[in-house]
């Protein structure tokens, strides 16, 4: 029997933060347990690399900010360089509706102290990415300060960090049950390297935090919800440096990494097989067709079709995250549901987390809306829709 004072399941990105904002805190017999092979292979290797402030819930505007500042100091801490570039985030509409919506967002913006964010006409948006067909484009939105990130650096950065400090990471483990404990006790961890017992248990298990919940007898309203990524071959006709740029009306968004251009559009959301890595066909032709019509430099782009991928975002039913003791729990905490954006909130709540599991409440912002008896309480977060 393996014991340790906090088992953390689930060695992604969140996984990670949550282990080195303890083991900074002085907790010195953090064990992650990490089914897959190595660091990254559940959505945190998936994921794109878009962070921004831009969103419409004060709770989540006040996530990036607390993350952008850790971001800023992240190599300091850590050693390793989260590769944050403030390249903006352009968010483009085709009417007022679209444009409404994005401005009631910023009025939370402003009120959380994003300041910089501000409405774009539709000369300024062809300024900032000129390569848009401006066809349709009836202006934006714009923050400067939003841009990118690499996720593998930021798993390494707090794995490496943790680690340093005494927290031990076990791969190729993986939860597969639980003896459950009395009075509200998790109880004993069954994995497939025997019998994990500890003082608290962390579900920082991703797409697969319901799952997780099932066996230690929790529920954990968290959906896998297949998202995926088409990528073209090198291309130098868009700058590096070229604003995140979305379709408030679909959704549709493009970046360029490395020299090639990532296309995405969120389709019919659909509960898939998590093993399902590629991506098909008929969505691709259709976010191809959208990237042609929008972006016209891209027709001489070519897709590498064997480099596309499909990933998992965690989506909670309210879209933000569950952060907090398990409901019913004593020794249980979520650190779930984050809905596509946990790269980008990691930083936040992994700080975040680490102190609710050792004052009992979160300093470094307010936490309640993240609590997860909300759904129970019938009080999920609503706001301005940013997607
Ligand atoms: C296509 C795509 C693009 C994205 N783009 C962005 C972006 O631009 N910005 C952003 O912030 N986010 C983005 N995301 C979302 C982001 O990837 C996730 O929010 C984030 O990675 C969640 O981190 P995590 O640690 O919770 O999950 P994961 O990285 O999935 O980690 C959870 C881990 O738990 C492990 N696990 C599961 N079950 C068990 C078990 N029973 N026992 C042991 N281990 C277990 C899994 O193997 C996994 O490694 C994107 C996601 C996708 C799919």
């Amino acid at each position: 029997m393996q014991t340790a004072g906090v088992v953390i399941i689930g060695g992604g990105v969140i996984g990670a933060s949550v282990a080195y904002h303890l083991a900074a805190r002085g907790v010195r017999d953090v064990l992650v347990l990490e089914r897959g092979a190595r660091p990254g292979e559940g959505s945190t290797g998936r994921a794109t690399g878009g962070f921004r402030a831009q969103f419409g819930t004060r709770v989540n505007v006040r996530l990036s900010l607390l993350s952008r500042e850790k971001l800023l100091r992240f190599e300091e801490e850590t050693g390793v360089d989260p590769g944050f570039r403030q390249a903006g985030y352009l968010f483009v509409v085709g009417n007022e509706g679209e444009l409404q919506e994005l401005v009631s967002a910023q009025a939370v913006q402003r009120e959380c102290g994003l300041s910089e964010a501000r409405v774009v006409g539709v000369e300024e948006a062809a300024r900032l990415n000129p390569a848009l067909n401006l066809e349709g484009v009836a202006g934006g939105v714009y923050s400067p300060s939003d841009g990118f990130i690499r996720p593998l650096e930021i798993l390494r950065g707090y794995t490496s960090a943790a680690a340093r400090l005494g927290a031990r990471f076990l791969y190729g483990v993986a939860v597969e049950g639980a003896r459950a404990g009395v009075g509200g006790k998790t109880g004993t961890l069954l994995t497939t390297a025997g019998e994990v017992s500890a003082g608290a248990f962390v579900n920082a298990a991703g797409a697969w935090a319901g799952e997780v919940g099932r066996l230690v007898g929790a529920e954990v309203p968290v959906t896998p919800l297949r998202r995926q990524v088409a990528i073209t071959r090198p291309f130098d006709q868009l700058p590096e440096a070229m604003p995140m740029t979305i379709y408030a009306g679909d959704g549709f968004h493009l970046r360029v990494r490395e020299g090639r251009v990532l296309l995405l559009w969120p389709d019919v959301p659909r509960v898939a097989d998590p093993f399902e890595t590629g991506v098909d066909e008929g969505w691709l032709k259709t976010v191809v067709s959208k990237a042609h019509a929008r972006v016209p430099c891209l027709r001489g782009a070519e897709i590498d079709r064997a480099a596309c991928w499909a990933g998992l975002y965690e989506m909670s039913p309210d879209r933000h995250a569950i952060l907090g003791r398990a409901e019913g729990f004593e020794d249980l905490y979520l650190a779930d549901g984050s809905s596509g954006h946990g790269v980008m909130h990691a930083p936040a709540l992994g700080q975040l987390l680490a102190e609710i599991i050792l004052d009992g409440r979160a300093h470094a912002l307010d936490a309640h809306a993240l609590r997860p008896s909300r759904f129970a309480e019938g009080e999920p977060n609503a706001g301005p829709s940013l997607l």
